[in-house]
Parts: C-alpha cells; structure tokens; sequence
C-alpha cells in the first residue's frame, strides 16, 4: 500500500515535471524564434539582439544540464563517509563565491559522525543548500555550519544572514522551476528534497530570531 502510493506520487511528479520542462524550454525558443525572424527582416540592433539569444540559449542549457542530473539513472553507491570531510570539501569549492561576497563561513563540525551515503549525491545537496545561503546573502555577512547528532541522527544547520523566506514561499520554493533569481533554474530544492528521500532524510527550513533562515538537513546517523 504504503509502495503504491508513493509510486503514484512519482508519476505525479514526473509529470509535472515534464509540462514545467516543456514550459521552460518553450519560452527561450519562442523567444529566439523572434529574435532570429527579426534578423532576417534586416532590423537593426543586431548586438542587442545577439545578447538576449546567447542569455535564452545559456538558459536553456543550464535547464537542461541540470535536468540530466535528474534523469540520469542514478548510480547509488552506498558507503559510510564522514561528514566532517563531505562538508570541507564542498566549503573548499564555494569559499571563493563567498569571499567575493564578503561573506565568511564558520563551521562546528565534530569529527567521527558517519553516515551511510552515496556520497556524490549527498555532497551534491550540501552544494545546492550552501549555494542558496550565498546567493541569499547579498550584503555579506556570516555564514555558519554546525553539524550535531543525536543516537541515530544527524543534523547539518545552514544558517544565513539572508533576507529569509516569507510564509507564503516556504511552500512554494521547492516546487520544480521556482525561482525569485534572474539566472535560477529552480531545481536546486527539488534535487535535494529527492536525494534526501533516498536516504530517508529530510530537511526543514526555520526563520532566524534576528535575521535569515536556517536549513536543517537530517539523515539517519550510523
Ligand atoms: P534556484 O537557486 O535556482 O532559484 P532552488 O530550488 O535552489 O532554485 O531555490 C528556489 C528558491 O528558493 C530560490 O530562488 C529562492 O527564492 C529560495 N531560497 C532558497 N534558499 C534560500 C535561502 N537560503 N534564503 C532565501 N531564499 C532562498
Ligand atoms: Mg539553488
């Protein structure tokens, strides 16, 4: 039973899934479609014209690439991997976009908690999740990680100083292409929240006393 349904609520997602791609490459094209009719009748303005085609391509093209993250038969290796150096290693890879940012990360990661992972995939989700606290944070500001566990859990906070999330968008922000970013795809939540599945993990998101969002990440603890 409880199987049936969760594989109607993955057709249902897949679905969706679907209508919302064919949406967001129908856009860009409709709109290169314009732009090269426009070329043709000779109107002028061609370097305006280029600029906006090459922006409708480049999206089209991280749409797509990130979709084929999704679609990809996902290889699902399981092993028992630190989270102390999952985590190091995707801070390593995001600290330059923060520093350019002026914003500083500080980590509480106690060494020894393991989980049992595919660890590109849950490295992936700590990419998505950080990724969104930097771009969230546009004034700079501190950045903290803090990792802690209980008997068979553990948690990873992600705590900006971003402009937080309103009520209304805490619903929403996870459905596929919702974006509030200019060059955003939208996907980086729904990813998340799969893998996270997979792993029989979750996340909440907490609005800060004074200012941001906290994203707890849970999964089972070894
Ligand atoms: P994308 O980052 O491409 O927009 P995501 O699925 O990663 O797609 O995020 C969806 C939306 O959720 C973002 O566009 C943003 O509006 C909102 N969001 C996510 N994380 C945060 C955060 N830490 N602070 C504020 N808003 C956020
Ligand atoms: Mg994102």
């Amino acid at each position: 039973m409880e199987e049936q349904m969760m594989q109607s609520e993955k057709m249902t997602v897949a679905g969706q899934l679907a209508a919302s791609v064919a949406h967001e490459i129908r856009n860009p094209l409709t709109s290169l479609k314009g732009f090269l009719q426009l070329l043709q009748a000779g109107i002028q303005k061609e370097e305006e014209y280029y600029k906006i085609m090459l922006e409708e391509i480049e999206k089209m093209e991280s749409v797509t690439s990130e979709l084929l993250f999704v679609s990809k038969p996902m290889t699902d290796e399981r092993t028992s991997e630190s989270l102390k150096e999952m985590l190091e290693d995707v801070i390593t890879l995001m600290n330059t976009q923060a520093k350019m940012q002026s914003i500083t990360i500080r980590t509480e990661i106690p060494t020894g908690i393991f989980i049992f992972c595919d660890r590109s995939q849950i490295k992936q989700v700590f990419i998505n999740i950080i990724k969104n606290a930097i771009e969230a944070m546009q004034e700079g500001g501190l950045l903290e990680i803090k990792v802690s566990r209980t008997e068979n859990r553990a948690y990873i906070d992600i705590i900006d100083e971003g402009p937080g999330i309103s009520d209304d968008l805490v619903k929403k922000i996870a459905e596929p292409f919702f974006t509030t970013k200019k060059n955003g795809t939208g996907l980086g939540l729904m990813i998340s929240n799969q893998i996270l599945d997979k792993h029989n993990g979750y996340m909440e998101i907490h609005p800060n006393a004074e200012i941001g969002t906290t994203f707890r990440l849970v999964l089972p603890a070894e």
